[in-house]
């Protein structure tokens, strides 16, 4: 929870650096079955979120575009949003660009390895880039890419 705090302050940042609503902050309704358990009111306390817990009811009085039985359950989060990706990744590319990164795209990380204390990457145009450093985000790829022996990475959600 505290990163996604932190997540939301840094797109805020990025919509007045960059003058876009690339988050736009158009709430979020979270519906479930009775039978679900519901553990937002609790996280809410913890975490200092504002939210409402509404009833079926309530989600059709409210949003009458969605059609939900009365007997369900939602909580709505004002605060809640979804981002422009086509705008947020060249926003982030040129702030990092403006950092002194250097971007190669479309070019593929082939494999990596360690080579007297440093890491040397390897990539599909034949480069070499040596770092004391390497970071791998490749996501979902990561257990292609992340191979560290003795160490078994496994994705799960
Ligand atoms: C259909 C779908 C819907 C989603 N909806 C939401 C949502 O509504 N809200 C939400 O919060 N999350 C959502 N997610 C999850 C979200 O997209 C991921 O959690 C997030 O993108 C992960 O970010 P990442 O930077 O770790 O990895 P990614 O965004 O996957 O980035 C990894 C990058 O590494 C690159 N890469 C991989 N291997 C190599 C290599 N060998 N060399 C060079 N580059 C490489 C890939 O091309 C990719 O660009 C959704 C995911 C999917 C699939």
């Amino acid at each position: 929870m505290p990163l996604l705090k932190r997540s939301r302050e840094l797109w805020l940042e990025l919509n007045k650096r960059t003058g876009k609503d690339i988050f736009q902050a158009t709430g979020g309704l979270y519906i479930s079955p009775p039978e679900n358990p519901r553990r937002e009111e609790e996280i809410a306390k913890i975490h200092n979120l504002t939210i409402e817990m509404l009833s079926g009811t309530q989600v059709k009085e409210r949003f009458p575009v969605i059609e939900v039985p009365d007997s369900w359950k939602a909580c709505y989060e004002a605060d809640a949003g979804f981002i422009v990706p086509e705008w947020s990744i060249p926003a982030y590319a040129n702030i990092a660009r403006e950092h002194g990164a250097e971007l190669h795209e479309n070019v593929q990380v082939v494999d990596w390895f360690v080579e007297k204390d440093r890491v040397v990457v390897r990539t599909s145009t034949g480069e070499r880039f040596v770092g004391d450093k390497l970071v791998v985000c490749v996501g979902a790829w990561a257990q292609d890419i992340a191979k560290v022996e003795g160490l078994k990475i496994t994705s799960s959600r």
